[in-house]
């Protein structure tokens, strides 16, 4: 059979009652046979994890939360699916899925707590949802299609809840095996099977990992990441307007645009595919649906001797913990036990930055008044002085060999500071294609402007 491609379609794909309608066009425009994956209705991941919060005190929550999420999949299918008896066979068919849900979570109100095993099964529902009405959808426009839950085709994880990792040489050994000749299968996303047969969630956007795993597994020849917006930009056209679209980008600097800010791809999507070379392509269900139209192209076909700047990037949910003392960078096994300190209480570390008198832990902003009670407990030797700062936004220039010419960090560095922009640490070089510094919330946007108008803008081309 000819090589697959996996489409996946994610929660902006699944935004309104017309949504279906427009996934049944883009699959339209494939002569390929294709693997689709699917994330859950925009919003419903978010509601289900609130909503398996608020059942575990009252009962009547699971009928609002259960009818609530009702009421919008038939008003998907009542927009998608023509024909009756196809329709009355999906209702049936949801209602199904829906009452499986309804236990789980009656179950978890009865006994009062929220053992990970569950949790996960049922925020899996949202995903599941969605591919069993893309499929009914299909399957009543005549498609040759069937749904193939992760369970079925063997999306295998290491088992760890809320944030597992797929085991690619177990999902290698059964995914092809698995998959039958149909012209096309319909995934739910989101979450693959322990070791044990467990659903394990692979953590929150986890949907193109998912895509990018079974791209991998299936020996796809490429993975199409549908979304709502033209692909990668210089810059998020929110805040600059010039910004133009990045036709290709390596691996390398798709995963670094991600890791900082850039809400394109999760940051592990990549990870499955560099040793393939399978290519990602970037393409927007809002466009002209009468064509392919791949905006962003990623794979390893851009040149070695490229240092151009390829975007610059943001993000708000950033804070820095800096913890001071006389010779914390040359005291033995200090960072250690920071670090332990932190990953035994879940905390995950973006980045370090150390000196001989302070160490600087990145974390989300959210984790910083707990690191700080943290390290607080942990007492450490030498530390005199934890000093938060928050209200940071951390920036960063992205570009394969960008940081090979030394005058580069000056042509990042200098601009800002001469307009007055103070930044509290600088990072070039931790990745050879990133160049990263903290700002001050008030100086984002401004900070973004002039890197964006050195190294994008006219004469300020990045050569
Ligand atoms: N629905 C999941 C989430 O919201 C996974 C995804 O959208 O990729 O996190
Ligand atoms: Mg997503």
């Amino acid at each position: 059979m000819e090589k697959r491609i996996v489409c996946k379609f994610g929660g902006s794909n699944f935004k309104s009652r017309e949504s279906v309608r427009a996934i049944v066009e883009a699959v339209e425009l494939y002569d390929q046979p294709l693997i689709l994956v699917v994330s859950a209705f925009y919003g419903i991941t978010n509601y289900l994890t609130e909503g398996i919060e608020t059942v575990q005190h009252s009962e009547s929550h699971v009928e609002e939360l259960i009818g609530t999420i009702k009421e919008k999949k038939m008003e998907s299918i009542d927009f998608s699916i023509e024909e009756e008896s196809c329709r009355r066979e999906t209702y049936a068919l949801v209602d199904q899925r829906l009452d499986e849900l309804k236990r789980y979570l009656l179950g978890v109100h009865y006994i009062g707590e929220l053992p990970h095993s569950v949790k996960d099964k049922i925020l899996s529902y949202g995903e599941r949802l969605s591919s069993l009405i893309l499929t009914k959808t299909l399957e009543a426009r005549g498609f040759d299609v069937e749904e193939a839950l992760p369970e079925d085709l063997g999306l295998i994880t290491d088992g760890e809840y809320s944030s597992a990792s797929v085991d690619f040489k177990e999902s290698e050994k059964r995914i092809p095996r698995n998959l039958g000749d149909r012209r096309i299968y319909v995934v739910p996303g989101f979450y693959g099977i322990s070791p044990e047969g467990q659903i394990t969630l692979l953590g929150r956007g986890g949907s193109d990992y998912s895509a990018a795993a079974i791209a991998r597994a299936a020996g796809a020849s490429s993975l199409d990441i549908w979304k709502d917006v033209d692909g990668y930009m210089t810059a998020n056209p929110k805040i600059i307007p010039q910004a133009r679209p990045v036709p290709a980008l390596s691996y390398r600097e798709a995963a670094e645009l991600s890791y900082f800010g850039a809400n394109i791809l999760h940051p592990r999507t990549v990870e499955p595919l560099l040793d393939r070379n399978i290519p990602i392509r970037i393409l927007n269900i809002e466009g002209d649906r009468t064509r392919l139209l791949p905006l962003t192209i990623i794979d390893d076909s851009s040149p070695e001797d490229n240092h151009s700047a390829r975007s610059v990037t943001y993000s708000d949910d950033i804070a820095i913990l800096r913890i001071t003392g006389p010779g914390v960078g040359i005291k033995g096994g200090i960072l250690g036990r920071i670090t332990t300190g932190l990953d035994d209480r879940d905390i995950n570390i973006k980045s370090v930055v150390t000196s001989q008198t302070s160490i600087n832990v990145y974390l989300s902003s959210a984790d910083l008044a707990p690191s700080v009670r943290a390290l607080e407990e942990l007492n450490l030797p030498t530390v005199t002085r934890l000093t938060p700062m928050d209200s940071i936004s951390i920036i960063a220039l992205v570009g394969e060999n960008l940081l090979d010419h030394p005058e580069q960090a000056g042509r990042i560095v200098a601009p800002l500071v001469r307009v007055g922009i103070k930044m509290p640490i600088v990072s070039l070089g931790a990745s050879e294609g990133t160049a990263y510094f903290v700002v001050s919330h008030k100086d984002r946007d401004r900070a973004l402007q002039i890197i964006h108008r050195n190294f994008f803008e006219e004469q300020g081309q990045s050569s």
